[in-house]
């Protein structure tokens, strides 16, 4: 369990991405329980939930006329459409957590994270997650079960160009052991933490 500090600064948005199937939705639900002060953006998505998903917690289903409705007004902070559903991420609880000084983690694609990095520029940390070979990846994949041969084709076809945008993130982890790559996502956050420029001016490090 990581402790929080208590320097008065901007709060952090954490942006996770993988191509699917590199593990990634493991490692940030480990991350959440176990990175204190660490909090999920909740997305909203046209897509179907799948089994075991809960609207309000994994995502918010919404239709899609809903959908364009809240982005047409304006009210995400970025979207994309992956795999023929949309995603976005709500901007009011996103700016309400940077102004605030909590730290939020964003499970969005490169699309996204991209419009991130340009709207909040001062206030990201990217990683991205890659499975430790492509055979590893098509296996997670497969294994998952919940989707049927083509879907898994595409997905694969999809994962292995998702995967070269590597290189326009901050931190890399290649997931080959979970407890490794949910420690390295730790020390990533505790270091953006102590990042002296997101401190604010008024603070006095030598006051106790
Ligand atoms: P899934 O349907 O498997 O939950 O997610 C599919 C992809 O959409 C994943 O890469 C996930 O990170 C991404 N995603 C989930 N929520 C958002 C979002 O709000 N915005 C964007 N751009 N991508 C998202």
């Amino acid at each position: 369990m990581m402790e929080l500090d208590r320097r008065p600064r901007r709060g952090i948005i954490f942006i996770l991405s993988a191509p699917s199937g590199a593990g990634k939705t493991t490692i940030s639900r480990a991350a959440l329980q176990r990175i204190s002060g660490l909090e999920p953006s909740v997305s909203i998505t046209t897509r179907t939930p799948r089994d075991g998903e809960a609207d309000g917690i994994d995502y918010r289903f919404v239709s899609d006329d809903e959908f364009i409705r809240i982005r047409d007004a304006g009210e995400l902070a970025e979207w994309a459409r992956v795999f023929d559903a949309s995603y976005g991420t709500p901007r009011a609880p996103l700016e309400r957590a940077v102004a605030e000084g909590r730290d939020i983690m964003l499970d969005i694609d490169i699309q996204g994270a991209r419009q991130i990095r340009i709207n909040y520029p001062d206030d990201t940390a990217t990683i991205f997650v890659l499975p430790p070979s492509f055979a590893e990846l098509e296996e997670r994949l497969r294994g998952r079960g919940t989707e049927d041969e083509a879907a898994i084709r595409r997905r694969l076809q999809r994962a292995r160009a998702e995967a070269s945008a590597w290189p326009e993130y901050d931190y890399l982890i290649i997931n080959d052991e979970l407890e490794q790559s949910i420690a390295q996502l730790g020390a990533v956050v505790a270091a953006e933490r102590m990042r002296a420029a997101r401190l604010r001016r008024e603070f006095d490090p030598w006051r106790s």
